[in-house]
């Protein structure tokens, strides 16, 4: 290999500088810029490959399966299912853990219709469309959570197939949360004993389990399988997550495969071998003390937005336990600079672990002086 030529270096240089400036201003969207993950830079030297099941032998040896397998029970002990019981992996992020999840039920449930609110993330619909499921949108509140009413009434309607419903643990907008409480009664009420909750915990899957009084959100609450993002608000510099499920699910899907020496339970072929030694250093370096601090702090400064925002007179809310502090719209400048997530006539910020009290104040300061916005296109 040639020494880096100089206006290669330059590019790069140019790029770490952009990176930069934009760190400093960065509040809509849900991944944690404080992490470091410095003590894995020499495994970058390696041909690190995942690929297989992470709980079954491969003949890829280069592999952090062990790391995976301690990486997915962490998960899994805080999400409630039993060690006997669990599998999982680590996926490429959120969407690829719905894929998972959908991907199951489907294979459990061929005929069985796939039941998601307005306010379900973009990936859903993508997935029902590649999976081939029948599929049905459900209205959603004004808070972001499912219509239960409406859902009551479509699973009503459809009684003799099976219903899979894909609850949100914390909308991408409004960081909502379905009561899959409310969706198991719906279920037991209408006699529909054949169904599949799928639980996108996308953001709030590393919330829920921290905070004093949580919506449910574990496998004793019903959940079949649950996807949760690791860049998000763990946070990392390459896209990650774990999907999580019971192995008997699993069972049903596996293939083995001679070539690689490994069971083909996973989506994709070769898998990040890094980024599971990513999600096993911050659960080392956090633990769940470290997380309860993080999400306390995160709620904090939540609430402060809230409050500060109200008082300033801009009509700011978020739902319980998020960190997603819903508002008007503002002009497209601030929404540039701040990087604040925009949909229709609302826009949001995440009080990720790296936004602090001052960055709220100053934004707070201008979207007063931008004065009252206009309505949505
Ligand atoms: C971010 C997000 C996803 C998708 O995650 P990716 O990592 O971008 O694939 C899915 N659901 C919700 C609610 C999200 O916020």
């Amino acid at each position: 290999m040639t020494e880096l030529q100089a206006t290669t270096r330059q590019r790069l240089d140019e790029l770490e500088s952009r990176f930069e400036d934009l760190a400093g201003h960065f509040l809509g969207y849900p991944t944690n810029q404080d992490f470091d993950y410095s003590a894995l830079l020499p495994f970058l030297s390696f041909n690190v490959n995942n690929v297989g099941d992470p709980f079954h032998d491969s003949n890829f040896a280069t592999n952090t399966h062990e790391i995976e397998r301690e990486v997915i029970r962490r998960f899994g002990d805080l999400m409630r299912l039993p060690r006997e019981d669990l599998w999982g992996y680590v996926t490429n992020g959120g969407t690829e853990g719905n894929m998972y999840g959908m991907f199951l039920a489907r294979e459990l449930f061929p005929d069985g219709i796939v039941y998601f609110s307005e306010d379900t993330h973009y990936s859903i619909l993508k997935i029902t469309r590649v999976l081939r499921t029948r599929n049905i949108m459900i209205k959603s509140q004004e808070n972001g959570e499912v219509d239960y009413d409406d859902l009551r009434e479509s699973i009503r309607i459809n009684r003799d197939v099976p219903a899979i419903f894909m609850a949100n643990i914390g909308t991408t907008m409004k960081g909502a949360v379905d009561d899959v409480s409310r969706v198991r009664e719906i279920f037991d009420d209408l006699a529909v004993t054949r169904h599949y909750i799928h639980g996108d915990a996308a953001l709030s899957g590393m919330i829920l389990p921290f905070v004093d009084d949580p919506q449910p959100h574990t496998f004793e609450d019903g959940f079949d399988s649950i996807s949760i993002s690791g860049h998000k608000l763990i946070g990392a510099p390459i896209p990650c997550g774990v999907a999580l499920t019971r192995n008997e699910y699993v069972a049903r899907i596996a293939r083995s495969v001679e070539y690689v020496g490994v069971m083909d339970t996973t989506l994709t072929g070769s898998r990040n071998g890094i980024t599971p030694l990513m999600l096993w250093l911050a659960w080392e370096q956090y633990g769940i003390e470290g997380f309860t601090q993080l999400v306390a702090g995160m709620l904090d400064v939540a609430a402060y937005a809230v409050e500060h925002f109200n008082s300033a007179g801009i009509p700011a809310w978020r739902n319980k336990n998020s960190a997603t502090v819903v508002f008007p719209r503002p002009p497209a400048d601030i929404i540039e600079k701040w990087q604040l997530a925009p949909y229709e006539g609302i826009a949001h910020l995440i009080t990720m672990g790296h936004v602090t009290r001052d960055q709220i104040d100053q934004l707070a300061e201008e979207l007063v002086a931008a004065g009252p916005v206009a309505q949505p296109a």
